[in-house]
Order: C-alpha cells, then sequence, then structure tokens
C-alpha cells in the first residue's frame, strides 16, 4: 500500500516540486546519489574502484520529452565515456542507459541512434553499456533495441525484472554465450495481469531465472540486496562452478556498502550502480518505495531541516 503511494507520488509533479524544493531533500540524496556533474560522478567511482569495486554510471533522467534533451542526455554519456577512459577508469566502470532518457516513448530509432552512439563511445574506451528496464509498457521495444544493438556491440547488457511473468521465458532467450544479464525484481508499479504482486512470489521468480541464468552460457549479473538471494547466488556459483570472472553481484550506491565488502573480501565481482545528475526525483522516489527504513532516513531528515 505504502509502496503503491510512494510511486503514485512519483509520478506526481506537484509532488516533485515540494520534494525537489525542500531544504531537507539534499541529505537524503545526497546518500544514494553521486552528485550533479560528472565531477561527481568520476570521484565516486575512483573511491569505489579503489575500494576493489565496479563501477556502473547512470546520468539521471527518464520520460525524455524533446529530441533536445535526448540528444544532451547522449552527449552527457560521450563526455563521461571519454573522461572516465582519460582516467584509466574504464573497463572498470561502465554505463547504465535508460532508453527513455534517449527518446523511446517518441522516437524509437532515435533513442536506439542514440544508444548506438554511447555503445560506439564505451566501446572505444574498452568498456560496455546496459540498459537499464523501465516499465512493462517498454520490454518489448527494449529488448528489441537491444537484440540490434548486439549486433554490432554484443557485450550490450540487458536488465530482466523477476516480477514480470514473462522474464523467466526473456531469461532463458537470453542465456546465451557472451550475453550480459541483470537480474533484478523490479522497481515498477507493475499491474497483476503481467507481473506478479507479492514479494513471496517475486522472490521464487527471482530464484527460478537465476538457476536459468546461472545454468546457461551467459554472464549473469545479480542485482539484489536481499541477504536471502544473494546466498542462493553464492550457492548456486559453487554448484554451477561459475568463478568470479563468469558472474557478478550488484548493488546501488548507498545501499549496503559494508555487504558490496565483504563479497569483494570473499573475491566476487561486485559492481556498485551509481547514479549522478540533477535529474534524481523518480531514482530517489523509487529507493524510498523499497524499503521502510529509507523513509525512516528521509523523516529523520524531514525532522532535523537540515
Ligand atoms: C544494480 C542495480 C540495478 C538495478 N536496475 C534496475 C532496472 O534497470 N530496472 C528496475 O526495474 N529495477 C532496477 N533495480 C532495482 C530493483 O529492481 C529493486 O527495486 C531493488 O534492487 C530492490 O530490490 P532488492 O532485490 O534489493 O530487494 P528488497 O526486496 O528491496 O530488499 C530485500 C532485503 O534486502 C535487504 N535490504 C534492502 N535494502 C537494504 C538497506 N538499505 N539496508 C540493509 N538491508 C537492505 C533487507 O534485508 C530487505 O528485506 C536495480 C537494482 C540494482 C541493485
Amino acid at each position: 500500500m505504502l509502496r503503491s503511494v510512494i510511486l503514485a507520488a512519483s509520478r506526481s509533479s506537484r509532488v516533485e516540486r515540494l520534494v525537489a524544493t525542500a531544504p531537507f531533500s539534499r541529505d537524503v540524496v545526497r546518500r544514494f546519489v553521486a552528485g550533479a556533474g560528472t565531477d561527481d560522478a568520476l570521484r565516486v567511482t575512483r573511491e569505489l574502484v579503489d575500494d576493489g569495486l565496479a563501477v556502473t554510471l547512470d546520468n539521471l533522467g527518464e520520460d525524455t520529452v524533446t529530441p533536445e534533451q535526448a540528444t544532451a542526455t547522449r552527449d552527457e554519456y560521450l563526455t563521461l565515456l571519454r573522461r572516465l577512459g582519460e582516467s584509466g577508469l574504464t573497463p572498470a566502470a561502465e554505463v547504465s542507459v535508460k532508453l527513455s532518457a534517449l527518446g523511446q516513448a517518441f522516437d524509437e530509432q532515435s533513442a536506439y541512434d542514440n544508444a548506438r552512439a554511447i555503445c560506439a563511445a564505451a566501446e572505444a574506451v574498452g568498456t560496455t553499456v546496459t540498459l537499464d528496464m523501465e516499465d512493462h509498457t517498454t520490454t518489448d521495444s527494449t529488448l528489441d533495441i537491444l537484440a540490434k544493438l548486439r549486433k554490432d556491440f554484443p557485450s550490450t547488457g540487458a536488465v530482466l525484472q523477476a516480477y514480470l511473468r514473462r522474464t523467466e521465458s526473456d531469461c532463458r532467450d537470453l542465456a546465451s554465450a557472451g550475453s550480459r544479464v541483470r537480474l533484478c525484481k523490479g522497481a515498477y508499479k507493475e499491474p497483476e495481469s503481467v507481473a506478479h504482486q507479492s514479494a513471496r512470489e517475486v522472490d521464487k521468480s527471482y530464484v527460478r531465472c537465476l538457476n536459468i541464468l546461472m545454468s546457461g552460457d551467459g554472464y549473469p549479473m545479480l542485482a539484489t540486496h536481499d541477504p536471502r538471494l544473494i546466498a542462493i547466488g553464492e550457492d548456486r556459483a559453487r554448484w554451477f562452478d561459475r568463478g568470479p570472472d563468469r558472474f557478478e553481484f550488484q548493488m546501488l550506491y548507498g545501499i549496503r556498502p559494508e555487504e558490496q565488502a565483504r563479497l569483494v573480501g570473499e573475491g566476487y565481482q561486485v559492481r556498485t550502480y551509481v547514479p549522478y545528475g540533477d535529474d534524481w526525483y523518480g531514482y530517489l522516489m523509487r529507493r524510498l518505495a523499497e524499503r521502510p527504513a529509507n523513509l525512516a532516513f528521509f523523516a529523520r531528515a524531514v525532522a532535523s531541516r537540515k
């Protein structure tokens, strides 16, 4: 219920104005977002890489409505990738891209063209791109664009969401050699017709999908903070004899950093998803919807009104 209310608020421009301009928001945002600009993204990436983590960077922004916005997002990724290369932060750092930020909603072809330019820039500095997955109305279009991109850039990563009923089948399609697939639970509010609604069903689906990916020929990227699912991931890695070069764990910046360090200490590859940029509202609201403790953190910041 609370999750639905917060996710509904994430689509409200009135609530957005209220939250975005509130003084306390800055402190909350700082916990989950690297900062506003490319320099912040590079600084945080350097810190994480020095701690033995790999990184995927997300330039915040989604639901772009004009070609100019889409071009600006593409250009920011091109700049970011060039600077990551110059700083020696590739291949440890790659980028995550939302096709909606590249114009998917109004012009699929230009979203593809923009994504292609980003993939080419990533390849030029020896790294990769992962296409984030958004709400279910975009899944087919995103997987179509992924398939086209993979013809020229086979290491382009996909994201599959365990809450969608279709995902086991998508996992089977994508568990092929060289195919990088991030498996997450899914962060959007979806109708029962397409998505499991209870946490238990989502978790069970995650495990089924994890088994398909870990027993297949691709490169699974297990994106979760859930201790039970992480333990199952570790177990399946042993069972399927997958060393640290054949799969990875992924977690979000600011969430369970001590667990990220523990896994690195155990010898696993762990990638931290680092968002940066001004357009943090939708991202922050999804993080708040996921976990009551994050809401308590938000409430404390409101109460102290720093
Ligand atoms: C790297 C990465 C990329 C992602 N990309 C996408 C994407 O492209 N599309 C998409 O829809 N979603 C994406 N997500 C979000 C994802 O779908 C989930 O919404 C999000 O990860 C929360 O699910 P969870 O698996 O962590 O489990 P949850 O059900 O949120 O949490 C399960 C358990 O994990 C532990 N836990 C969680 N948070 C904390 C915390 N702050 N401190 C301590 N323990 C905690 C608790 O024990 C909790 O009960 C991504 C997530 C990650 C990590």
